[in-house]
């Protein structure tokens, strides 16, 4: 049995009627950036997520640096960031100049620890940048009361949590504003790069409309230093056929997970891994399913061996990337991150998963630790 951790073909093979009359509508119009499509899936997306506004942008990564742009955030600034997490939520911060200052998760969620926060708010600090890793609301009621006492702006990483849920209300929806990823492996993808940006804060919006179009709002009259970082029409068309099955394609992951925790639980009681742990208040969408365990390199050449796919989330903790050396960070530094990195370790999950492969997946996993 073969299992990928993530195929897009069968994907497209469901909604191959949606997304062929999407690419048609968009060559018959001539339209290509900055449409009808694009105005649209904002309006649609928004709705989805219950916030007033959405702003389409180029991708995820420039999502979250325009919100710092527009926030006026630059150098000699701080925003705390998790320790544990992809590098792009830090780049955002980088990029405006501005430095990230790690927080660490919280051992049980990954998400970054309410608990260690208010020690590392300092008087350059301007906001909170928050990921809901692997599909899991962070825990924004914790970490929204701290920013409040602080007066500072939270800005959300939902790259990996379309339609989480945390007390009911989604990711996106759950800060000052939310930089949102359509990349192609999220849960709701796009064909290509994409990305987001939804809020409530209607003066943001404005600004964010003009800052991703070369900050301008009459053509060839400049009154930003804006990017350029705009959502084509072609994949706002694609993104609009597959919204609609957003939800349903969620929901499919949650039985597979359900079969993982339910399988898993007897080497996870024997303490040879661990598994992830839902709070009461949280509704996932499983993006990933990540497991830990001290043997991850030898469990997932096994896997591999199998025909199993399997991905790390992620093998290096941005303080000690290749890119940050000049940062004045060291191994150490955050030792959370660190051992995640070397210890976590995500399994095939998607809405085109069966039942059968999630079951081989397991067993295999089972087999590993009995020899
Ligand atoms: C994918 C991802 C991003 C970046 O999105 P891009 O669209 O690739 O720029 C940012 N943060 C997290 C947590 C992600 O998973």
């Amino acid at each position: 049995m073969k299992i990928p951790i993530l195929d897009l073909k069968p994907a497209y093979d469901e909604l191959r009627t949606e997304l062929d009359a999407a690419y048609r509508r968009v060559m018959d119009s001539g339209w290509l950036l900055l449409g009808k499509e694009l105005e649209s899936f904002e309006a649609e997306y928004a709705a989805s997520v219950g916030v007033a506004h959405c702003i389409g942008v180029a991708n995820g990564l420039e999502a979250m640096q325009l919100v710092l742009m527009a926030r006026g955030v630059g150098p000699g600034d701080e925003v705390i960031v998790p320790s544990h997490g992809y590098i792009a939520t830090w780049l955002a911060v980088t990029h405006v100049g501005a430095r990230p200052i790690p927080c660490e998760p919280d051992p049980l969620t990954y998400n970054l620890d309410p608990a260690r926060l208010t020690a590392l708010i300092t008087p350059r600090t301007r906001a909170i940048l928050p990921i809901h890793l692997y599909g899991q609301t962070a825990d924004m009621e914790a970490i929204n009361a701290i920013a409040a006492r602080h007066g500072l702006f939270v800005l959300e990483d939902a790259a990996q949590s379309h339609g989480a849920r945390s007390h009911g209300t989604q990711a996106g929806a759950l800060g000052h504003a939310a930089g949102v990823s359509f990349y192609p492996s999220k849960n709701l993808g796009a064909l290509a790069d994409a990305g987001a940006i939804t809020t409530n804060d209607a003066t943001l919006a404005d600004q964010l409309r003009h800052l991703r179009n070369y900050g301008s709002k009459v053509r060839y009259h400049n009154d930003y230093l804006g990017l350029n970082s705009r959502l084509s029409e072609l994949q706002a068309a694609f993104l609009r056929a597959k919204l609609p099955h957003l939800a349903a394609w969620n929901a499919r992951r949650t039985p597979l997970a359900a079969r993982y925790l339910d399988q898993l639980a007897p080497l996870a009681a024997a303490g040879v891994i661990t598994l992830p742990f839902v709070p009461a208040w949280a509704e996932p969408v499983w993006h990933l399913f990540v497991i830990r365990t001290a043997r991850r390199d030898a469990l997932q050449a096994h896997l591999g061996a199998q025909g199993i796919g399997t991905g790390i989330h992620y093998p290096i903790p941005p303080h000690l990337s290749h890119a940050y050396r000049d940062a004045g960070w060291k191994r150490g530094d955050f030792p959370l991150a660190e051992r995640f990195a070397d210890e976590v370790l995500s399994l095939p999950i998607g809405p085109h998963h069966t039942a059968a492969q999630i079951d081989f997946v397991c067993a295999t996993i089972k087999d590993f630790f009995r020899a």
